[in-house]
C-alpha cells in the first residue's frame, strides 16, 4: 500500500453526471414520462437550466475516493452550475471542504474554436496541470501529513471522459472512461435506448483500477503506462415493455 495520498482530479459531466439542457428536456417530457412510469429510469434533479442524473453508486464512490486520495472537481461549465450539482453530490456541508479544491471554467486555459458553428459555443477549454501544481496553497495542503521529498507533479491524476481537454499536459497524467450517459435519444427524439453501468460500484472498472493505484509505490504515470484503463462493454437495459395497450384488450 502506497503511503502517499494522492490527487484525483474528477471531471463532472460525463463522469459522474448525465445533463441535459431543460429545452430538450421539455421537448421530450412524454418520452422521460413513460420510461419512469415503467420504472426504467429514474427522475433527474432540477439544477438551473439542466435536468441532472447522478452516476449509479457516485456517493459512495466519492465517500471510498475521499477516505483514501485527495480528491478534487474540475469541470469546464460556469461556476453557477457546478456550485448545485457539488452540493448534490456531497450534500452534507462538511464534507464539502474535503475537496481539495472544486474548480470550473474560470481555471481553465481557454483557446478559439475555429471550427465552432454555434455561436454561444466558440471557446475551447484545457484543464492545464501546470495551473494546478503552480498553486500554492494546494500544494502546501496536498502535502500536509504526506511523506517527505514528494512532488504534487508525479501524483496528479485527472480522470476526464474528453482527452481534448487534457491535450497540454505530460502524457499518462490521466485516464478516460468512455462518456456516461444514462441514456440516449435518437435523431428525432422520439426513442430512447437505456444503459447500464456499474462503473463506479464496489467492484466495477474504475474502482478496481483505483486499488490497483493504491498498491503502487512509483508515480501515478509509471501507473498509467503500465494499466491502461479499459471500460466495460456498453450494455442496454431491457426496458420494462409498455403493456398499457394489451392489457386494456384483455
Ligand atoms: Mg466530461
Amino acid at each position: 500500500m502506497s503511503k502517499i495520498k494522492r490527487l484525483i482530479i474528477l471531471d463532472l459531466n460525463g463522469l459522474l453526471i448525465h445533463r441535459v439542457h431543460k429545452s430538450l428536456y421539455v421537448k421530450c417530457k412524454p418520452l422521460f414520462e413513460e420510461q419512469y412510469n415503467l420504472r426504467n429510469l429514474p427522475r433527474p434533479e432540477r439544477k438551473g437550466n439542466f435536468a441532472v442524473w447522478l452516476r449509479p453508486n457516485v456517493k459512495e464512490f466519492l465517500e471510498w475516493l475521499l477516505k483514501h486520495f485527495h480528491v478534487a472537481i474540475w469541470s469546464s461549465v460556469l461556476y453557477h452550475n457546478i456550485a448545485p450539482i457539488v452540493e448534490a453530490l456531497l450534500p452534507d456541508e462538511h464534507e464539502r471542504p474535503r475537496l481539495l479544491f472544486w474548480w470550473n471554467q474560470e481555471h481553465c486555459f481557454t483557446e478559439d474554436n475555429p471550427t465552432a458553428i454555434d455561436p454561444t459555443n466558440t471557446k475551447l477549454f484545457f484543464k492545464r496541470l501546470t495551473s494546478v501544481w503552480d498553486t500554492v496553497d494546494i500544494n502546501e495542503r496536498w502535502l500536509m501529513n504526506q511523506p517527505s521529498n514528494i512532488d504534487l507533479r508525479d501524483h496528479t491524476l485527472l480522470i476526464d471522459d474528453n482527452k481534448l481537454k487534457v491535450r497540454d499536459n505530460p502524457i499518462h497524467t490521466a485516464i478516460h472512461p468512455r462518456t456516461w450517459k444514462l441514456f440516449e435519444l435518437n435523431d428525432d427524439n422520439t426513442d430512447i435506448k437505456i444503459y447500464k453501468d456499474k462503473v463506479l460500484e464496489n467492484d466495477g472498472q474504475l474502482m478496481k483500477w483505483l486499488e490497483g493505484l493504491l498498491e503502487w509505490n512509483g508515480t501515478v504515470s509509471e501507473y498509467v503506462e503500465k494499466h491502461p484503463y479499459i471500460d466495460p462493454p456498453l450494455e442496454e437495459i431491457e426496458k420494462e415493455p409498455n403493456n398499457s395497450w394489451s392489457s386494456g384488450w384483455d
